[in-house]
């Protein structure tokens, strides 16, 4: 997983709060679980907040024994974790690495890709640290762009796939057909 937000692991359980996929291991950030496990953010949480943290202990809870942590080595041969904090203190992008172009699964570094990028500095209201959130940013574009990686996210407007390009004020977006 990329990070435990809804939108991200909301089809892991079913109606009666069953885990859906049987044979899956969960791989996270061990931060994102602590994040989520930890009663006093539990408490700072509005009540849409709240909601989200049931979801996560209902969700590892369901999954209990199949759930483990990333360390600093390959998830499997040719695929890296890479810790990107900010949006949640476990964020994590995935990267996929080949000989000729890699690809950077990247989460939720951008809600709005038009404006992020943009803008880098421009936050969204889910990033639990903003602040580290647009450092992260910055520095990951910056890497995208050096590195010619094909970008993956699941908030990147019209389509899957794209490359990013400097501009002189910024990044902008280009989808790959
Ligand atoms: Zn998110
Ligand atoms: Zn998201």
């Amino acid at each position: 997983m990329t990070h435990c937000h809804p939108d991200h692991i909301g089809g892991l359980l079913d109606a009666e709060n069953r885990r859906v996929f049987n044979v899956a291991d969960i791989v996270l950030h061990p931060l994102e679980a602590q994040h989520w496990l930890d009663d006093e953010q539990f408490t700072l949480a509005d009540e849409r907040g709240k909601r989200n943290f049931r979801l996560v202990r209902q969700t590892l809870e369901a999954y209990a024994g199949k759930v483990s942590f990333l360390n600093d080595e390959n998830i499997a041969e040719a695929i890296m974790p890479v810790w990107l904090p900010g949006h949640t203190p476990g964020h994590t992008g995935f990267l996929i690495e080949s000989e000729c172009t890699s690809l950077l699964i990247w989460g939720d570094i951008v809600h709005y890709p038009h404006i992020q990028l943009a803008q880098p500095t421009v936050s969204i209201l889910f990033d639990n640290d903003p602040v580290q959130a647009k450092e992260t940013r910055m520095k990951i574009l910056e890497h995208a762009v050096n590195e010619k990686l094909i970008i993956a996210g699941m908030h990147l407007g019209q389509r899957g796939f794209s490359f990013i390009h400097k501009e002189e004020n910024g990044y902008c977006i280009a989808y790959i057909n």
